[in-house]
């Protein structure tokens, strides 16, 4: 079967060795020049910077079915989060694994004893429903959620909020609380991690794994009409199938308009002779005033992120930014506050502006049943944007898609 593949991020790759396993020699046309779509870590002044702070979630069941976590020599991050408010700062084991380590002291500055009790009730409950179940679970904001569990202010504003922010790039808590419980649930059940040598690696080990697909970089699609691929470069493709994984309104006429803008992030990158933290944690500031939402140290993690052994500093705003052009020196005089370390010590290395991170979907779901993924006899969907926007779903779309293109073939539907 002459199958192509528009886009070689995690969605393609997994279609692709799924189309493999089935016998087949799918062709992936890729418009830049790598694979891994929004997965990518790029080598800068000797420093391994991931475009834009993310991390594998090892309780993914996606990843454990496709990846292998000791062939990517994962590195984990100490489950809980340090606190950080200029001058005052703590750390709190992860409320989502284990919390009857939320000693009293630490609540009393995070919530309340309620709020503990709360967590464990959620935890358990998590802990005992199905991912599916969960995605099938009411939709509402994950903040009206979060209150009407009952928990309070005080934990929302120091803990959920900037958390989950970090998470879903939004600042309001907007999303599904059927995504805060997936994820929720993922981090109870399994570690934060990042490949030694950066998140780039989980697109290059899924490549590796591809024996039978052409992989066609810098191959930019225009359009896609039924069977008939556009390139840019005015080329014309006869297919008998495509899985279209980027955004297929802006390749496929019908479904202009259909999708809305994406969640956008800062990542910047600096360099400190050393790292201010004591373990790999992720760090949150919940102060409204800051732009700063969390920030980590990528050396703290892996070493292999600096070859010069200096600490590399990750700084996540997902707040909108008024003026771009002085961001680096806003962050820097944050970062003064909230560590005490003279601004003039954070190196700027690099900042990204991610405009496309993540998809806004109104019925986030965990699964799809194959036939969803057909468009029409030719074309067929995946992408993160289907289901929600994680790793996990965008392998799950990947494997569906594959699914339906097999079935179509023998047993058109
Ligand atoms: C900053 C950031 C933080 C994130 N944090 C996390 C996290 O902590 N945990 C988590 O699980 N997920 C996280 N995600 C989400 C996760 O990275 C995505 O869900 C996943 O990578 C999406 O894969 P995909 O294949 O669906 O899409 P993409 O990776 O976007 O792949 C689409 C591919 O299509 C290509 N393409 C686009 N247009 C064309 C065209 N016209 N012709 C040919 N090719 C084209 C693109 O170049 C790209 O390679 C994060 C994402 C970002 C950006």
């Amino acid at each position: 079967m002459n199958v192509y593949i528009i886009g070689a991020g995690v969605s393609g790759l997994i279609a692709a060795f799924e189309l493999e396993r089935s016998g087949n020699t799918p062709i992936i046309l890729e418009s830049s020049d790598r694979v891994g779509g929004r997965i990518a870590t790029d080598l800068h002044e000797g420093f391994l910077l991931d475009r834009g702070f993310q991390v594998l979630l090892t309780a993914y069941p996606e990843a454990r079915r496709y990846l292998d976590y000791d062939a990517l020599n994962l590195k984990f991050f100490t489950p809980g989060a340090r606190i950080i408010h200029p001058g005052n700062s703590y750390t709190i084991s992860d409320p989502m694994r284990n919390p009857s380590q939320l000693i009293s002291m630490i609540l009393s500055k995070v919530g309340s004893l309620s709020d503990k009790l709360k967590i464990r009730k959620l935890n358990l409950e998590l802990s005992r429903k199905s991912i599916d179940e969960i995605f099938e679970s009411p939709s509402l904001t994950t903040l009206a959620y979060l209150k009407e569990y009952g928990f309070s202010s005080k934990i929302i504003n120091n803990f959920f909020k900037p958390f989950f922010s970090g998470i879903f790039l939004e600042n309001e808590l907007n999303t599904s609380s059927r995504m805060f419980q997936f994820v929720f649930k993922m981090f109870g059940e399994g570690h934060a991690a990042v490949p030694e040598k950066g998140m780039g690696e989980i697109a290059n080990y899924l490549k590796n794994k591809l024996t039978h697909t052409e992989i066609r970089l810098n191959t930019p699609v225009l359009s896609i009409e039924g069977p008939k691929i556009t390139l840019q470069n005015g080329e014309i493709i006869e297919a008998e199938k495509i899985i279209v994984t980027c955004r297929p309104d802006l390749v496929i006429d019908q479904l202009k308009g259909e999708f809305k803008p994406s969640r956008s992030v800062y990542n910047l990158y600096f360099s400190l002779e050393r790292s201010f933290m004591i373990q790999p944690l992720i760090a949150l500031v919940p102060d409204e005033k800051f732009l700063i939402n969390n920030l980590v140290f990528m050396t703290d993690v892996s070493k292999y992120y600096s070859s010069s052994g200096k600490a590399l500093l990750s700084v996540s705003v997902t707040k909108p930014v008024k003026n771009e052009g002085s961001l680096v020196d806003l962050i820097k005089i944050e970062l003064e506050a909230l560590s005490g370390i003279s601004a003039e010590f954070f190196k700027h290395i690099k900042t990204y502006k991610i405009k496309e991170a993540l998809p806004q979907v109104d019925d986030m779901k965990a699964n799809l049943p194959f036939t969803n993924s057909k468009l029409n006899d030719h074309v067929f969907l995946a992408g993160d944007y289907m289901l929600n926007g994680s790793i996990n779903a965008a392998m799950t779309s990947g494997r569906k898609a594959a699914e339906a293109v097999i079935l179509s073939a023998q047993n058109p539907f």
